[in-house]
């Protein structure tokens, strides 16, 4: 089990767009991408959070652990399923009009100061990808939460960080037509 350390946000690797992986590359990240899931997996256990010092998070971007390379994971628990994904190369080629935002805000674990508002994000997207749980590329499509997390995490490819898409002027600003969540 790996303890990456994770890049905050005055680091440049954070706002730099990353590189794709090459096909011929795709193997040699396999390791990284789970290592990666399993990370967010153990940061949501209580006792290995604080054992370790660790935040618990959904989501993890490469960027975050200082590599600048398209890769992400993504893992949220809840009573009824849970759902992991480890992608390189991700793609949002669709995505719905309908936005939908986080009533408590967006967090992230490169961000140590909490910045409040709303990040209206859609609520549908379908996301291309390499997939490493299925060592194939993959299509599919999220809606809600995991819609979400993975257009924060596939923002921080581009050096694109949560606070970006608050309001400056009126960071709660209520959009009626947004799903919130
Ligand atoms: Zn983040």
């Amino acid at each position: 089990m790996k303890i990456f350390k994770i890049v905050q946000d005055k680091q440049k690797s954070l706002r730099m767009r990353s590189t794709p992986i090459a096909k011929e590359d795709l193997n040699q990240y396999k390791a990284l991408g789970l290592e990666m899931l399993e990370y967010l997996k153990m940061s949501q256990d209580d006792e290995f959070a604080e054992k370790y010092h660790v935040q618990p998070g959904i989501g993890l971007a490469a960027p975050q652990i200082d590599k600048n390379i398209r890769l992400i994971a993504v893992y949220i628990k809840d009573e009824n399923k849970e759902v992991s994904y480890v992608l390189a190369n991700p793609i949002i080629v669709s995505k719905s009009v309908k936005e939908a935002y986080l009533t408590n805000g967006e967090g992230c674990l490169s961000v140590p100061k909490k910045h409040e508002g709303y990040v209206y994000r859609s609520y549908k997207v379908t996301i291309e990808a390499y997939s490493y749980l299925d060592d194939k590329m993959i299509t599919f499509k999220a809606k809600d939460l995991l819609a979400i997390a993975l257009q924060h995490e596939i923002d921080h490819l581009d050096g694109v960080l949560y606070y970006d898409h608050i309001d400056k002027l009126e960071p709660f600003k209520i959009k009626d037509s947004a799903i919130a969540l």
